[in-house]
């Protein structure tokens, strides 16, 4: 269904603003000119079997299995879920549960592999020629690979290629904004592999259908805006590059549209609604390698950054790589951080233990000194609306505070807890430290909490009904045939009896 058909209807010339945002220091130049670097295969990979949003994959191996660089060792279930393939040749050491790499920390479904160090390639999947394929076959392609957003949303990038049969699309916007601070592994690529990544931009756009694309980078990307300006004409699509501001969150999905076409997602919305679909730089690359060379998805550039680190890099490493493997190739810790991030300052997750592998949508880790972040006494909040200013949902978060607090969870849902997008604007601009994106992450996950126990709750209950009604068949068909048996019995009985009582001589009459 399209609500808001938008073909052709806006100016792609022109720019728009969006309510709220800040504009933090990026601290990216110290890692903007660090060349993406490839890491050797680690000493063990753990992959677990959810790196993405939707359904966990079904392992397709056992313990003591050799597996090859790329096969197939997690089948997707269901219409939402991603492929996992081995990231190199090894020996499998277990499937079961290790530490998510989520704040939770909870195990989740992994496979542990130890690399033989041969890294020897399985077969691949079929090379294609996009200019000549099917939107439905390039899709395919991309879900074999098991290729997901890899700007840190990880939504299977299958299921968004396949939006064209439900909604008008016209556009496609590569999100090339990376408006999270310290983080420049899409600047780097862009950078460095503009050629490629146009490529797959074009693929896409292929498989879309889409009229327009538009590539979308931070002005304080010029580098990269140069790079892929170089490459603006692919598989018959003129891309239009164009510098956005530096805004944070301009990486939102949302916000990135409301920037270039001036039009609001609905909340809880698809801006597939509008027409348009996002898909990350990374996430370009990546389809241009499954497409042309049938590579699935096992490795992605991630930035590691912060003062608290030896020597801060963009490094090409393998899906499953352990987090202290990356800081040991990058030379360690300078000194004790004051935090451990996944991903950027804003929306990054302090990590738990650093054994917890990188996934697809690990975009950084960051080893911040005190001198970086802000951890400050927390003081009463005092009514300022700093923090409504600047949230580029339009919320009250110092309400979702005071309601989460209360532990009025409901209350907090009716005011927008569900729109929130967990940017952090808010803690990042309340002078008086209140960790409000903290307290907003502890009551999302709540709710999600609740939400599977009553999901739970709701399939335990139709699980018993489907037994009750399944043993009240079971009777009733046993009643039914106890009932038949009993009546052919009856008639049977009366069938002898009156064969009986036709041979029984009468009266007078004499048996021959
Ligand atoms: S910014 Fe902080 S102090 Fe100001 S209203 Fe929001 S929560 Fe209160
Ligand atoms: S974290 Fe949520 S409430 Fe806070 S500014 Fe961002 S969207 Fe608004």
């Amino acid at each position: 269904m399209t609500i808001f058909p938008l073909a052709g209807r806006f100016d792609p010339a022109r720019l728009f603003s969006f309510k709220g945002g800040i504009h933090p220091e990026t601290r990216k130049f110290l890692t903007s000119e660090c060349a993406i670097e490839d890491m050797p295969v680690p000493t063990v990979l753990r992959v677990p079997l959810q790196q993405h949003i939707g359904v966990e994959a079904e392992p397709l191996v056992a313990r003591d299995d050799m597996v090859l660089k790329g096969q197939l060792i997690g089948k997707a279930r269901g219409p939402v879920s991603a492929n996992i393939h081995a990231p190199t040749s090894g020996r499998v050491l277990a499937v079961g549960h290790f530490t998510a790499p989520h704040p939770s920390g909870l195990p989740v479904p992994t496979i542990t592999i130890r690399p033989d160090g041969d890294d020897r390639w399985g077969d691949r999947l079929p090379r294609m020629r996009p200019e000549s394929a099917d939107p439905d076959e390039i899709a395919a392609q991309v879900a074999k690979a098991g290729i997901v957003g890899m700007g840190g949303a990880t939504f299977p990038a299958a299921v968004k290629l396949n939006l064209r049969a439900r909604y008008d699309l016209h556009t496609l916007i590569i999100n090339g904004a990376e408006c999270e601070p310290y983080l420049t592994c899409d600047d780097r690529l862009m950078r460095e592999r503009a050629e490629e990544i146009a490529d797959g931009i074009g693929i896409m756009a292929r498989a879309l259908g889409v009229k327009q694309v538009i590539v979308a980078i931070e002005a304080n990307k010029p580098q990269a805006t140069a790079a892929m300006e170089r490459y603006h004409r692919v598989l018959g699509y003129a891309l239009k590059i164009k510098q956005v501001p530096t805004q944070y969150p301009m990486g939102s999905e949302k916000h990135l549209v409301k920037t270039l076409t001036g039009k609001e997602t609905p909340a809880r919305a698809l801006t597939a609604e509008l027409g348009v679909v996002v898909h990350n730089a990374a996430t370009a690359h990546a389809v241009h390698l499954a497409v042309r060379y049938g590579e699935p998805s096992i490795s992605r550039v991630v930035t590691i950054s912060g003062r608290g680190i030896t020597r801060p890099a963009n490094v090409r490493a393998l899906i499953g790589t352990p987090v202290a493997e990356l800081l040991a190739h990058c030379g360690g810790l300078a000194q004790e951080p004051e935090r451990l991030l996944l991903g950027g300052p804003m929306m990054g997750q302090p990590i738990q233990n650093p054994r917890v592998p990188i996934i697809k949508g690990t975009n950084g880790i960051l080893a911040l000194a005190a001198s970086e972040t802000r951890d400050r006494e927390v003081m009463p909040c005092i009514r300022c609306g700093l923090c409504v200013q600047v949230c580029p949902m339009g919320l009250t978060p110092f309400e979702l505070n005071t309601r989460i607090k209360a532990g009025d969870l409901e209350g907090a849902a009716r005011v927008g807890l569900l729109d929130c997008i967990t940017c952090g604007c808010c803690s990042f601009t309340c002078p008086s430290n209140k960790p409000l994106v903290q307290t907003i992450h502890f009551a999302k996950g709540k709710l999600a909490e609740q939400e599977s126990r009553k999901h739970q709750q709701e399939q335990a209950k139709r699980l018993a009904e489907a037994r009750q009604e399944r043993q009240e068949a079971i009777a009733a068909a046993k009643r039914e045939a106890m009932a038949k048996r009993k009546a052919e019995m009856a008639a049977k009985k009366k069938r002898e009896a009156e064969a009986a009582a036709a041979e029984t001589p009468k009266n007078g009459e004499t048996v021959k």
